[in-house]
């Protein structure tokens, strides 16, 4: 657990001696760690996934002292957790009614974080298989081979439990499409457990091969409560904690992206995040270097697919960000 105080309560711990541990009661242990001065002087920030190199642990208290960060693989700002290695980008078939524009910014915002995600369809049970089976195939020109499901009768959750094995995971999507409750049905199906202090946390092995030549210092997941400073003037604490699922993987507890604004989308980069104009581009070339697919002559992308008029409208309000900035 990482915490920028020593003010969490203190973990119980069922062993009566350090030296009566072994490495593998050692591995997957929680530990109360405080951040070393120098990296908060010099801001780098403990971020919920991180890997970290912990130092003078003390096994019976289980408390220790961050040293150092390692580089992320990812970085998800909302919700705030490092090395995500999936995102599940949730959508309601009704209840709210899938909406293509809005369904197409998240798929763009997704696509901008060079994460890899699946789309999931839920609330299955609100709709018939015709409208099912449209949206499937309706994804499938996109690009994107959707998953099916609903959240509060579980169906379909088995195969997202397949997805989120070995990964770190965080769901996103609108507000209402049952996030939450996915997240709910995720845990009480695989019985995953969230780590804090508190808990009775069995050993689990986290790092198989981190710890086999280090003693008192070894690599660990950061799991548990950050606090984030969203960007929106107030300063609110968000807490995020990583579900430990018995599959090996970790689910954000806590979901994002409720409002997409395409931050990190340069007009540049905007064609590359669509699979229809990425397709095209793999068969051929257009005639201009620079070719932004907008009429200009022999371009290989045309306007012949149903997102063309999503990318003009992205285009256009990128491109107007690009000249306020
Ligand atoms: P979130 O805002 O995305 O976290 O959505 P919630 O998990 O809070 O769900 C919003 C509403 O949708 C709640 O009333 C849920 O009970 C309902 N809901 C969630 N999943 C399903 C589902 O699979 N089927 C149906 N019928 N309702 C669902
Ligand atoms: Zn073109």
């Amino acid at each position: 657990t990482c915490s920028n105080d020593m003010n969490a309560s203190a973990i119980e711990v069922p062993f009566a001696t350090a030296e009566s541990l072994g490495a593998k009661e050692k591995l997957g242990r929680e530990l109360l760690c405080v951040v070393r001065a120098l990296l908060k002087k010099i801001k780098r920030r403990v971020m919920v996934g991180d890997k970290v190199l912990v130092s003078g642990i003390d096994w019976v208290d289980g408390r220790g002292m961050i040293e150092e960060v390692f580089d992320r693989e990812t970085e998800v700002l909302d919700p705030p957790v490092a090395n995500v290695d999936q995102l599940i980008v949730l959508a309601a078939l009704d209840r709210p009614r899938p909406e293509p524009f809005s369904l197409s910014r998240f798929l763009v915002e997704a696509e901008s974080t060079r994460i890899p995600f699946t789309v999931v369809f839920n609330k299955v049970d609100l709709v018939s298989s015709e409208d099912v089976s449209d949206w499937e195939s309706r994804l499938t020109s996109w690009g994107y081979k959707p998953l099916f499901c609903s959240a509060t009768l579980k169906l379909g959750t088995d195969s997202l439990v397949e997805l989120l094995a070995n990964k770190t995971s965080a769901i996103i999507g609108l507000s209402g499409v049952g996030k939450s409750s996915m997240i709910n049905a995720l845990c009480d199906e695989t019985g995953a457990k969230l780590w804090n202090s508190n808990s009775k946390v069995e050993p689990d092995v986290v790092e198989e091969t981190a710890v086999e030549s280090w003693d008192s210092i070894f690599e660990e997941q950061a799991v548990g409560e950050v606090s984030e400073r969203t960007g929106r003037g107030k300063h609110t604490t968000r807490h995020v904690s990583l579900l430990k699922l018995p599959s090996a993987g970790y689910l954000a507890d806590t979901p994002g992206f409720n409002q997409p604004n395409l931050a990190k989308v340069t007009a540049r980069i905007l064609p590359f995040l669509f699979p229809e104009i990425r397709s095209k581009l793999d068969e051929g070339t257009c005639a201009f270097a620079d070719c932004l697919h907008i009429g200009e002559p022999d371009c290989v992308v045309g306007g012949d697919w149903e997102r063309y008029g999503h990318y003009i409208q992205f285009l256009e309000e990128v491109k107007k960000r690009e000249e306020l900035e």
